[in-house]
């Protein structure tokens, strides 16, 4: 094709040069402001939960307030997903923890409960579990939560790929202590950059705010008496966010029609689609393949001759150089994630893509076997 079907990229709508322009007109560039405010509002009353959410110049921010609000310290061990993107697992570095991976189940791709469970015979002193949905894929949360709760453990949920993810018809990014979402150029939606904290409690909200604003104490002039950030969404940014937020649930739809096609026009071939379990609805971030024969890097090359681009999986952090020497648990068996990295592969799920261009990439993926 002459034109390039890419992975995932932003699109917009034209409600947010509408958020922006009144930013514009009222002078409000700054960070803070109306639109922040507002996305904040919006975004916890989308989700539901009674949650409290601090908006913030990355997804990346937002877990590393959270990892601070958990507590974490140097030396703690922090028990993480380990099939993910290495930006839900640095923020432990940043405030020198250290991180146990936790191999994932066959079912979900995400942390396994029985590995998790194992991980806490082996560490129980680790009072921190990180967690991310694979994909927008949502991890077995029962199990998981009743595992945290037993063993007396902070959960901060990663969403940034699961937003209006359900799971049980509950929202993603709700579940833990500590939330973060994203809204980085490839999500499902964008704010060019930004991610959202959402705390349980108004006071952990307050503290990350304080965090996120060079923690400024409350005195006529510039009292410190914490080390703070620089992490605040700027107004105009949020405006973007306000008015993608409109169609998160058409780009919902639309990423689900995406991995419906490829589903039909996979069916007689060795391969499966990233799995999810009954009772969940995946927002279908990313459309995956698993294959049963065939190197998924040759099957890369080939959709690039095409013009049509895909990307392997997530390497698992347990096979990362950084993190070499950290522990990595599995629920007993083989690695479940080495598998998976060695025969997966993340297919075009651009929610503009026509049918036509879907035929395309099908046709290739048809023709490699
Ligand atoms: C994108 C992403 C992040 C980081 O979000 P940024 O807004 O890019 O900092 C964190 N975790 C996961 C799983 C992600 O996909």
């Amino acid at each position: 094709m002459e034109k390039r079907i890419p992975l995932s990229v932003p699109t917009m709508h034209g409600e947010e040069m509408t958020f922006i322009q009144e930013a514009f007109d009222k002078n409000w560039i700054a960070p803070l402001g109306f639109n922040c405010d507002n996305f904040e509002t919006e975004l916890c009353d989308y989700l539901g939960g009674g949650l409290h959410g601090l908006s913030l110049c990355s997804g990346t921010a937002a877990l590393h307030l959270a990892v601070k609000l958990a507590g974490v310290k140097r030396g703690d061990t922090v028990l993480c997903s380990d099939m993910t993107f290495a930006a839900t697992v640095n923020p432990v570095s940043y405030e020198g923890g250290r991180q146990v991976f936790i191999d994932s189940d066959r079912e979900t791709w995400n942390m396994d409960p029985i590995a998790l469970e194992r991980a806490f015979e082996k560490y129980p002193e680790a009072r921190v579990v990180v967690l991310a949905h694979l994909y927008g894929t949502p991890a077995k949360m029962d199990e998981i939560l009743d595992i945290c709760h037993r063993h007396h453990a902070i959960l901060i949920e990663d969403a940034a790929e699961a937003l209006s993810t359900t799971y049980h018809g509950r929202q993603c990014g709700t579940f833990g202590d500590y939330n973060i979402v994203s809204f980085n150029g490839n999500k499902i939606i964008t704010t060019s950059g930004g991610g959202m904290l959402l705390t349980k409690r108004p006071e952990d909200r307050a503290l990350a705010f304080k965090l996120a604003t060079q923690a400024r104490e409350n005195a006529p002039w510039y009292q410190h008496e914490m080390i703070g950030y620089n992490y605040r969404m700027s107004n105009v940014v949020a405006g973007i966010g306000r008015g993608q937020l409109l169609h998160l649930e058409e780009h919902r739809e639309r990423k689900t029609a995406i991995f419906r096609r490829y589903e039909a026009a996979f069916k007689d071939l060795p391969l499966t689609m990233n799995p999810y379990e009954a009772d969940t609805q995946p927002n279908f971030w990313l459309s995956c393949i698993l294959l049963d024969r065939g190197d998924p890097m040759a099957l890369m090359a080939k959709l690039a001759e095409h013009n049509v681009e895909a990307r392997p999986i997530w390497k698992p952090m347990h096979m990362q150089p950084v993190f070499a020497g950290h522990d990595f648990i599995t629920a007993g068996g083989e690695a479940v994630n080495e598998d998976i990295f060695k025969r997966g592969l993340c297919l075009p799920s651009d929610i503009k893509m026509t049918a036509e261009e879907q035929d395309y990439v099908t046709e290739i993926v048809k023709s490699f076997f």
